[in-house]
């Protein structure tokens, strides 16, 4: 058994972005030659002749694609890389990557604030799996507020959970000022940010303790695979590999982590693009009058535009917005029926441009009634801005509203 050959050509510690998104956790394979980590669908790797001494919850060399393979180190090594942690587990979904974050880190009778803009599957963990399976409780708050992130704390808070760009209203977390608080309050801060994959945003910088990515979403950003990571210290990241991808199980495939260590390859040229264009469409959509709101980051008009330009730095605003026309549900769903270059679907950051009609109103359910009122007076379009070029989207918005409202 032989852990992987470090590249000795390239060293990505010490290069920028885009090149560490081409090199990181790649290697010549060493049996082929072959410049590309080769997929390995093997489920063991061969044991050394005293098997003896094995660790069979160990995670650092190859032995059984439960604990690791080639692919997966590979692709845990670039996004350590990228997010300038320490360590990375990758894993089968960012729901599995978020799941095993609070399994590793949480007991029963823990306390745990949430940001009350969060994805459905951990508003649902939170507000009914873990309270009645764990007696694992939770609060929902405004994340952006820091006094009532600090107001919620309690004795038996073990972690604070935020997203930065808040999935689908686009709220946005000072992060560095609810790390302050979370630590205070002897609490860990984990941090979704897969709105805002590097290098558009490091959480760990700003003293986040862990950084989520759906890897679905722009880390792949083709649309073809399923992944999820955590990334942070190392000693945090070996009790999640150990607890919640050994003995939980939810590995990823050796062919999704090698299809997501392909798409990573461009990210930040994917990025750039996915952001210029969002900023051009949300500000078409601002001065249309058949457009009933906008919420996007780089707007001046965003109720945490300063925030947000403070924290990224000048490195962009994503390229994820929501929006509504004037009109009822049935006008949203008109509106989505008449694009012809958007496609409705959900997911997001892929190449193609996604819509998505989130409901409002009274039945829209309890993680609705957190929204700001206008997403719950109109409903609300989950807008994921693609690489298609910028005036053919906004061509195909405009016509759309055209045809909707004649
Ligand atoms: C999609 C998404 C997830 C879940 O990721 P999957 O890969 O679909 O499991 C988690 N958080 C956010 C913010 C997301 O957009």
């Amino acid at each position: 058994m032989t852990s992987l050959p470090r590249p000795d050509k390239h060293s990505p510690e010490t290069l920028s972005f885009p090149s560490q998104a081409v090199h990181a956790g790649n290697v010549t394979d060493p049996g082929s030659g072959a410049i590309r980590t080769p997929i390995v669908m093997a489920n063991s790797y061969g044991l050394p002749e005293d098997a003896s001494t094995i660790s069979w919850s160990g995670t650092d060399v190859p032995l059984y694609t439960r604990n690791s393979g080639t692919n997966q180190l590979g692709l845990q090594a670039k996004l350590a890389a990228l997010e300038h942690g320490e360590d990375a587990v990758v894993l089968a979904s960012g729901v599995a990557a978020l799941h095993a974050v609070f399994f590793t880190l949480l007991k029963s009778g823990d306390h745990v604030v949430v940001g009350d803009v969060t994805y459905e599957a951990i508003y649902r963990l939170f507000a009914e799996l873990f309270p009645e399976k764990y007696g694992i409780t939770a609060t929902f708050v405004d994340a952006a507020d820091p006094a009532a992130v600090r107001a919620a704390i309690r004795p038996e808070t073990a972690l604070v959970h935020v997203e930065v760009i808040g999935n689908p209203t686009t709220k946005v977390t000072d992060i560095a000022a609810v790390a302050a608080i979370a630590h205070q309050a002897g609490a860990l801060l984990s941090v979704d940010s897969t709105f805002t994959p590097p290098p558009l945003f490091r959480p760990l910088e700003h003293g986040a303790d862990l950084v989520v990515h759906s890897l679905t979403k722009y880390i792949n950003g083709h649309g073809d695979a399923m992944g999820g990571t955590v990334i942070g210290g190392s000693d945090l990241i070996r009790r999640i590999k150990s607890d919640a991808m050994v003995d939980v199980g939810g590995v990823i495939s050796p062919f999704n982590a090698w299809l997501i260590m392909r798409g990573s390859v461009t990210l930040p040229l994917r990025l750039a693009q996915h952001q210029a264009s969002a900023q051009k469409i949300a500000e078409f959509l601002a001065t249309d009058p058949r457009i009933a709101f906008v919420a996007y980051p780089g707007l001046a008009e965003h109720p945490q535009h300063d925030v947000a330009a403070r924290q990224f730095q000048g490195s962009g605003f994503g390229g994820m917005m929501a929006f509504a026309v004037r009109g009822d549900a049935a006008t949203q769903d008109r509106f989505i029926a008449n694009l012809r270059v958007v496609t409705s679907a959900v997911s997001l950051g892929h190449d193609e441009s996604l819509i998505v009609h989130v409901a409002g109103g009274a039945d829209a359910g309890p993680r609705v009634a957190y929204y700001p009122e206008d997403f719950r007076v109109w409903g609300h379009l989950r807008f994921s801005v693609g690489l298609e070029d910028a005036g053919d989207l906004i061509a195909d918005l405009r016509a759309a509203l055209d045809a909707t409202f004649d």
